[in-house]
């Protein structure tokens, strides 16, 4: 059936006759005409959820419990004693970084290929990020070039658990402990992942979630840190809820500074009810990330993610694989992914390399780096942020999302047979 499709799929005349144009490879009758699955899903328990909180009339979490039951609720999910949730992940991510003491001068290592708000936490700090480079098989950030990476300055270490899968949080763990350097989860992606049995988010000084709408449990924008540390959580509490300590009491006992980083209770209402779907979803994604594996690991240069050992399970919030495009007859990346799209695979190109963003060494030297560290360190930035795996890793990756991960196991069979006939098209236009 699906070789079938792949050898009876012919090029119109006009796109046969034009060489490598870019509609070469497409035309005819795309391999999925269906509909992907729909996202979010709810019913009535999200709606009586929603309503409750409204008639209730306690819409904040200053006079409501149902933050409360969230944070809980979460705790329990995960196995972490402490959890404060907030307005979304990169207010996670700040808080965690102030508790964590981050500051101007300091640098924080982080990978090149993750979401912005990353980095964006860091920055917003007045401190500097430092990228350490990806492993091309695992998309996750490499152990082994963190440590080089490490100066008297470095005050935490950030890996992303990319796309739900793990990073490598033995190796990552141990260096920290080795150098004193605490580690900062970045779980936005990462519900229910865990590694060695245990959850991610729960194993480092600190680990932060994001429930914004395309995540796997989402609330339209939402966060949590989630940590084994007392005195970190209440310091996290404090921040994000203007530097106002919970101890202290009084509401205007101010303590440090802070931000009003606060998750209303309608968004944790919606959690709570979310919550109750999200083992069986996950359970979907992943046997259908595993089907997709087995058929896309026999496409010639087709090479889905690997994840770690010690990854005992993704969340899969994205299904990446990379696409070598000399199995694809030469035919570049942008050109692939226009032609699946054409298919009904609404397959995307993922991230560009976060460390060479303009936008990044032009704000340092405008704000603050340049201040603190003079023009000449600014110069060998661009040289100490080189990394060469991911750029070519950028280069190769494609994206499914979690959504079309909740399909049938006929729509996952679809993008194999994509990539297939685009692939057996790509090698007719060559030989003609
Ligand atoms: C989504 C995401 C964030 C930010 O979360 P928001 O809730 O959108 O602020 C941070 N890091 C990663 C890796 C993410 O995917």
């Amino acid at each position: 059936m699906l070789a079938g499709m792949a050898a009876n799929a012919t090029p119109s005349g006009a796109a046969a006759t034009s060489g490598m144009g870019k509609l070469a490879l497409q035309g005819g009758t795309p391999v999925h005409t269906a509909k992907w699955p729909s996202w979010p899903r709810f019913n009535q328990l999200e709606e009586k959820a929603l309503l409750d909180v409204l008639r209730s009339g306690h819409w904040g979490r200053g006079n409501g419990g149902t933050v409360k039951r969230f944070e809980a609720e979460y705790g329990r999910l995960l196995g972490a004693p402490h959890v404060v949730a907030t307005a979304n992940g990169t207010s996670a991510l700040i808080a965690s970084l102030a508790a964590l003491g981050v500051g101007p001068g300091d640098e924080v290592i982080v990978p090149p290929y993750t979401f912005v708000a990353t980095v964006n936490a860091v920055l917003l700090h007045r401190a500097l990020p430092v990228f350490a480079d990806s492993d091309l098989e695992t998309f996750q950030i490499d152990p082994a070039k963190i440590e080089a990476q490490i100066t008297p300055r470095t005050r935490v270490i950030i890996p992303v658990h990319m796309a739900g899968g793990a990073a490598n949080l033995d190796a990552i763990l141990a260096l920290g402990k080795r150098r004193n350097i605490p580690v900062l989860e970045d779980a936005c992606q990462a519900h229910l992942g865990e590694w060695r049995g245990q959850k991610v988010g729960t194993l480092g000084a600190a680990g932060c979630f994001s429930f914004q709408a395309s995540k796997n449990l989402n609330s339209g924008e939402g966060g949590a840190v989630c940590t084994n540390d007392a005195a970190l959580a209440e310091s996290v509490y404090t921040y994000h809820t203007n530097g106002r300590s919970r101890q202290a009491g009084g509401d205007f006992a101010y303590q440090q500074t802070g931000a009003n980083l606060r998750l209303t209770e309608f968004q944790a209402a919606l959690l709570l009810a979310q919550m109750t779907r999200l083992e069986e979803q996950s359970k979907l994604r992943e046997s259908n990330a595993a089907y997709l594996t087995r058929m896309l690991s026999e496409i010639p240069g087709v090479k889905p993610v690997k994840n770690y050992g010690g990854c005992t399970r993704s969340a899969w919030h994205l299904y990446m694989f990379r696409v070598e495009n000399e199995a694809f007859a030469g035919v570049g990346k942008d050109t692939l992914l226009k032609a699946l799209q054409a298919e009904g695979v609404p397959v995307s190109g993922g991230y560009k390399p976060l460390n060479k963003e303009p936008f990044l060494a032009n704000e340092f030297r405008a704000k603050f780096w340049a201040a603190l560290h003079g023009e000449r360190e600014m110069r060998t930035w661009a040289e100490r942020n080189e990394c060469r795996v991911n750029d070519r890793l950028c280069g190769q990756a494609m994206w499914l999302t979690q959504t079309m991960l909740l399909g049938t196991r006929e729509d996952m069979e679809h993008v194999a047979a994509a990539l297939r006939k685009v692939q057996a098209r790509a090698a007719d236009l060559r030989r003609a």
